[in-house]
């Protein structure tokens, strides 16, 4: 099973598996779509499987340890116009206070404004 499914929007497990088209709980018994795009066509989705794009504001649902540095970046941050690119983190944006940094979109919700 690759390890980039998303946690359960309802209580966060990480036990998330795949049933048909749908990602199911076991600890909570939530179901939810997980489309999968279609061959060549790249869609990066956030944590709860919002479909993410250029401009985009998010914000970090995780403490996240910065690479080489003793920074983190505190859960809820919220980052403005991120940037999607190949890659393990595939968010290529600027955090406030710390700088041009990559995020994994699985550590992030879209922010609505
Ligand atoms: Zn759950």
């Amino acid at each position: 099973m690759p390890d980039s499914l998303p946690p359960c929007p309802e209580c966060a497990s990480t036990f998330t598996y795949e049933m048909d088209a749908l990602l199911v709980c076991p600890e909570c018994g939530h179901e939810w779509s997980a489309m999968v795009p279609a061959e060549g066509e790249r869609v990066v989705r956030d944590s709860v499987g919002n479909i993410l794009v250029d401009g985009d504001t998010v914000t970090v649902i995780k403490d996240l340890k910065v690479k080489g540095s003793s920074s983190v970046v505190k859960v809820g941050t919220k980052v403005r116009g991120i940037r999607l690119v190949d890659g393990d983190h595939d968010i290529d944006c600027k955090v406030p206070g710390i700088g041009q940094m990559g995020l994994k979109s699985q550590f992030v919700k879209k922010a609505t404004d």
